[in-house]
This record gives C-alpha cells, sequence and structure tokens, in this order.
C-alpha cells in the first residue's frame, strides 16, 4: 500500500508523474560518457548565461557571458557570507527562494538559498542514485541519522506523515543508548528493513552493539546507504560483517546535493546530470586537492567552482560496472581535518582513525593541531588504558608530523558532538581549509 501511496501523493504534490521524471533522470545518468558530457556542458553554459545576466555578483565578476569554467575565480564559503544577496539571481522573486544552510561542523553555519527546480531534481537524483543499494519507493528503510536539527524537525507531523508515506523507521544517532540499540534491533527484527540509510560513525557504534552482544539479522538486507561523514575501512568492514550486505558511500552536500555514489563495483561516480566537479590541484588524477562544485540546477543563487571543503582526487578508469559517469576516486575527507607538516606534506584526517580505532582501551579521541609544532590529543579512556597506548599514540603522531612536535594528551569525559552530528577525529588549525 505505501509505493502505491507515496507515488499518487508526489503526483498530486508535483503534478507530474515523479516517474517519468525519473526515468528522464536516469536515462542521461545511464548514458555513454560522451552523451553525459555533452549535456553537461549544455548546463553549464545555460548556468553561466544566466548566472551573468541575473546575479550582481557574477555580472562583477565575470565580465562577459561567455566566460570559460576554468577562468572563473573560485566561490569561497567567505564570499558567500558577505555577499549573500548579491549572489541571488534577480529574475527569481524572492518568495519563490527556499534557504537552507549547513550544520557548521567546522566554523560558523553558512546560509543560503535554493530554488524548487533544485529541490526537485536533487530527490530525483537521491532516488535514482539510492536504487543502486536495493533501495525502492516505499520500501522500509532505517535511517541513523546524526544531526541534531533534522531528528528534532522529525518529530512534527508533516514529517511523521512522510514517514508513513516512505516508510521510514527513524534511530537518533546523536544519542545512541544501549537501549535504543536494543530497541531498533528488536523492531528491525520484527518489520525487516531492506535498506538502511545512515551516519558512518552512528552505523559503525551500532554494528559493534550487534557484534558484541552476538546479534545479527536473520534476514535479507539489500544494501545499506552512508552518507554525511567519511567512511573510514575499519566502518565498512565490521559494519559489512555484522549486517552481511555491501556499504553504498553517498557523498554529497547541502548546499549543492547529491554529488556522487558508490556502485556495486565499489567506484564513486559522479552525479554529472546536477553538477560540475573540478579537483583544485595541478593534476587531479594524480595529486588530490580540494573539491570544486558548480551546481547546474539551482537558478535562484548559482554556486560556481564552490570550494566544498572536501578533498578528493579523479580516476579516468572505465568502471567494470557498466556505468559510464566519471568516477571520483578518492574523497580524503574534511580540508580542515587535514594536517599540515613543517615541510608542507598533507596528512589526510582518515590517516589517525586507522591508526588508533583499536588502541586498547582507547574509547574516543580527538586531535587538533593547535600550531605546526603543537597538538592536543584529547582521549576518554576506560580501566584496560595503559601508559604503553599513550606511547603509541604519541609515537605515531610525531612519526607523522614530527619528531619535535609537542603533544599534549588531555583525558576527558567526553568529546561532545557538535549539533551537525558529525564526528570530528582530527581538527587542524593550520591545514589547507582554513580559508572560511
Ligand atoms: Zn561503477
Amino acid at each position: 500500500m505505501s509505493k502505491a501511496a507515496w507515488h499518487a501523493y508526489n503526483t498530486y504534490r508535483k503534478g507530474v508523474s515523479y516517474r517519468s521524471q525519473l526515468s528522464v533522470t536516469a536515462a542521461l545518468l545511464n548514458a555513454q560518457r560522451e552523451d553525459i558530457l555533452a549535456f553537461q556542458r549544455e548546463q553549464l553554459t545555460k548556468l553561466l548565461r544566466h548566472a551573468y545576466q541575473t546575479t550582481p555578483y557574477y555580472r562583477e565578476l565575470l565580465k562577459t557571458e561567455s566566460a570559460h569554467i576554468s577562468q572563473i575565480p573560485t566561490l569561497e564559503k567567505r564570499n558567500i557570507r558577505e555577499q549573500l544577496e548579491h549572489l541571488c539571481s534577480k529574475a527569481i522573486p524572492q518568495a519563490r527562494r527556499i534557504k537552507n544552510a549547513t550544520g557548521g561542523s567546522t566554523g560558523a553555519p553558512l546560509t543560503f538559498y535554493q530554488d524548487r527546480n533544485y529541490w526537485n531534481q536533487r530527490n530525483l537524483s537521491v532516488y535514482y542514485f539510492d536504487r543502486w543499494a536495493g533501495w525502492n519507493f516505499g520500501e522500509r528503510q532505517l535511517i541513523i541519522w546524526g544531526a541534531l536539527s533534522d531528528v528534532e524537525n522529525n518529530q512534527d507531523w508533516k514529517h511523521q506523515l512522510n514517514n508513513f508515506w516512505r516508510n521510514h523507521h527513524w534511530l537518533n544517532g546523536f544519542h545512541l543508548t544501549d537501549a535504543a540499540m536494543w530497541t531498533t534491533f528488536r523492531k528491525m527484527d520484527r518489520c525487516h528493513p531492506q535498506t538502511i540509510l545512515a551516519y558512518p560513525s552512528s552505523l559503525y557504534q551500532f554494528a559493534a552493539f550487534l557484534f558484541e552482544n552476538g546479534l545479527a539479522p536473520k534476514w535479507d538486507l539489500k544494501g545499506i546507504i552512508t552518507s554525511a561523514e567519511m567512511l573510514h575501512s575499519h566502518y565498512r568492514s565490521l559494519t559489512e560483517t555484522v549486517f552481511g550486505t555491501k556499504i553504498y558511500n553517498r557523498y554529497g552536500g547541502r548546499e549543492v546535493g547529491l554529488i556522487a555514489m558508490e556502485c556495486a563495483a565499489g567506484r564513486m561516480h559522479i552525479n554529472c546530470h546536477d553538477l560540475y566537479l573540478e579537483i583544485d590541484s595541478p593534476n587531479p588524477y594524480t595529486t588530490p586537492g580540494d573539491i570544486l562544485i558548480t551546481q547546474l540546477n539551482n537558478y535562484a543563487m548559482p554556486f560556481i567552482r564552490y570550494r566544498i571543503g572536501d578533498i578528493g582526487r579523479l580516476s579516468d578508469e572505465v568502471c567494470p560496472c557498466g556505468n559510464q559517469l566519471p568516477i571520483l576516486a578518492e574523497l580524503l575527507g574534511r580540508s580542515t581535518a587535514t594536517f599540515r607538516t613543517r615541510t608542507d606534506t598533507l596528512i589526510h584526517g582518515g590517516y589517525f582513525t586507522q591508526q588508533f580505532y583499536n588502541v586498547i582501551g582507547l574509547e574516543q579521541f580527538q586531535l587538533i593541531q593547535e600550531s605546526l609544532k603543537h597538538c592536543v590529543l584529547k582521549v576518554v579512556v576506560n580501566a584496560q588504558w595503559t601508559e604503553a597506548a599513550r606511547r603509541y599514540m604519541v609515537q605515531k603522531i610525531q612519526g607523522a608530523l614530527g619528531a619535535d612536535v609537542i603533544v599534549t594528551v588531555q583525558f576527558v569525559e567526553e568529546i561532545p558532538l557538535p549539533t551537525s552530528g558529525k564526528r570530528e577525529f582530527t581538527i587542524s588549525k593550520v591545514g589547507v581549509g582554513r580559508n572560511d
């Protein structure tokens, strides 16, 4: 019943059948590489013309309506803070702008505008790509979500109704207690969700809880979609073992929508229908750099070469899965989590997470690079913690950042989650991403 109801509800809301719109999106995303790139170029030309003709910011910056994308200065978060109104299109009335904001896990929250068309297309892309993980309209899904605002908003009747249509069940990743995890597992055991959508760190916590208690799903779970945080390799291996299914990692941002999605062959395909992705690096195929996104559907406020704050690298391989969308080879996490050494080497935050996740006695950690010479290591430990563990961690940090780097170890009761719910294991105050 739920699947049919969901279609009827959406058709009523949008006026046109979602299914037919989705098939148009799917046709493009399943097309040959040259057709995908031709469509993308066409969309890009239209967007640049629109930006030049209708936004004061780009009128001033571009000087001509036929500017080449590679010549356009990058859009930084500070530009959005300072020039918000000038970035908005005069062709879209204020009443048709939809306000949105990032959670502000690092730095202050960022406010911006989107339009209906952007949201419509964003949802279509999510529907298209989530089907790679076995998801389908109206089928049961367990959502383990960490963003406090999303979970709280979810309490009102509109969201409750939406959850009913969409057959969603929520577990609050922000307060993941043993009791909540027990209840959720029992509920899952009764209603057999086909897919899970989760924050990686909350999912990992849930998987570890099930593992420790000898629990495992006894039904066929089609797939797990992770989003919003770094998916560390130890998260993936434990979760895939406990749930007996594959994780499909989804990469996106509130500012620009779904950026890339992992396929059955384990590659991240770029969503060329909705955006144009560049890497700010001398060679994007060999040297990782900042990811720049041009959003192709948001005419209320064009994002052109927007520095989203993550580091990645491209690949030119043809994916064995058969899909011809270009591939994001590496996603190395937040640039604000990336450390810089005195010899200008970059150490991605995931390195430390990988070294420390199985240190005995360590419950949680957070490593903060205060300066090139000084780091603070916050640890939450249990009774099994030893002096040897402390020495091991300090040595690993000094091994990566320099033997003379001072590491101050602080024992704390807890490391609070930011309201975004995104766990931050590493924060650098001297890295590459401090320009916002
Ligand atoms: Zn693939």
